[in-house]
């Protein structure tokens, strides 16, 4: 009998920002389909998740692909339900109200490339600062760039998964990079996100380094922070044909902007200071071309008769996708 190895992953309970956790389903001719993964269950009470005396969480399954890695192996991103079926209070992706996916988003995920011996980016001599940004971002040459090999693996796992990863590109800060995941369906793209930074996380492992998701590792120096840009759009956005229409899209932000910073990742408000291509936590601002503005405008979206997409610049690099993408819904959904 063939046997096939699924890895389960889930979101854990910790606060403020939730970890990825995941264990291993061997099971005996398995079909490769969705349909044909089984609820699993797991001990909530050492997650953050339940109490000792009633611990078992429920697995759901809601996204499979090939686990590029592994022989015979799939990837199986789950939800968290209660014991009665009820999804858990921990569970973003449930708090998705986007039944027909009308609602694409691509997400831009960066993060630093950190060594464990020093608790630094890679290119951060201990003690020290490498040369100051300005030849990281995108940059090319021993002197500029740490940690190639780690992005080119993940960007090859990730295809090899069929995820659809569009893109990477090394950031501003030394060991800093990006890359870029975008679906038509809100839970789509945080499935494949979640998923990509499972193949991160497990790949930091193999080259003995970790990732750094918190928005401003190097705290209030002339470093930039990351983030993770939600790029999104609805039938009335890739329709909309009017600077006033994209603009009402725009304004319906202003009067939530407390909601939307609430799921947009912890430790934000040392990131979104005015400085380092950011929008002050506190303000609302949009604009065409705008790397300062809250919501910026693509040149894309104006170009095409103002129809196509808006970047939310906020949400952190530690964001959860699902929560990040439920609230922008919640907002543009009633725009008529
Ligand atoms: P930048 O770094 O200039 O902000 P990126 O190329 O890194 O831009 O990211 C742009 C993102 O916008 C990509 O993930 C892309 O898939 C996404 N995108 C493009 N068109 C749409 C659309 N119509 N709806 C939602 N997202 C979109
Ligand atoms: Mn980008
Ligand atoms: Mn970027
Ligand atoms: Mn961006």
């Amino acid at each position: 009998m063939a046997k096939s190895k699924l890895e389960y992953i889930w979101l854990d309970g910790y606060k403020p920002t939730q970890s990825l956790r995941s264990k291993t389903k061997v099971v005996s001719d398995f079909s490769g389909k969705l349909e044909d993964c089984d609820d699993w269950s797991f001990d909530g009470s050492s997650t953050e998740q339940a109490e000792g005396g009633s611990s078992d969480c429920i697995l759901k399954p809601v996204f499979i692909c090939p686990d590029p890695a592994v022989e015979n192996g799939y990837l199986v991103m789950t939800e968290v339900m209660n014991a009665d079926g009820t999804p858990h209070v921990t569970n973003g992706r449930a708090t998705i109200d986007d039944p027909d996916d009308d609602f694409w988003f691509g997400f831009e995920q960066e993060y630093f490339l950190m060594n464990p011996e020093t608790g630094l980016p890679l290119g951060f001599p201990a003690g020290g600062y490498p040369a100051p940004q300005g030849p990281y971002y995108c940059g090319v040459g021993g002197q500029n760039v740490y940690g190639r090999d780690f992005k080119d693996e993940h960007l090859d796992l990730c295809i090899d998964a069929g995820l659809n990863i569009e893109g990477t590109n090394g950031e501003v800060a030394a060991g800093q990079w990006e890359w870029q995941i975008f679906a038509k369906g809100a839970a789509s793209a945080g499935d494949q996100i979640w998923v990509g930074r499972f193949l991160m996380e497990r790949l930091s492992e193999k080259y003995g380094l970790y990732i750094e998701y918190h928005p401003k590792p190097l705290g209030a120096t002339d470093w930039n922070g990351s983030g993770m840009h939600a790029n999104f759009s609805n039938t009335l956005i890739r329709t909309a044909g009017s600077k006033e229409k994209i603009e009402a899209v725009c304004e319906a932000f202003r009067s939530v902007v407390d909601e939307h910073i609430a799921v947009y990742g912890a430790y934000n408000d040392q990131r979104l200071t005015g400085k380092h291509e950011t929008a002050a936590i506190t303000d609302f601002s949009y604009g065409v071309s705008d790397r300062g503005a809250s919501i910026r405008i693509p040149l894309y979206t104006k170009n095409k008769g103002w129809s196509g997409y808006l970047e939310d610049r906020r949400p952190a690099s530690n964001a959860d996708p699902y929560k990040v993408a439920a609230r922008i819904i919640k907002t543009v959904k009633p725009v008529k």
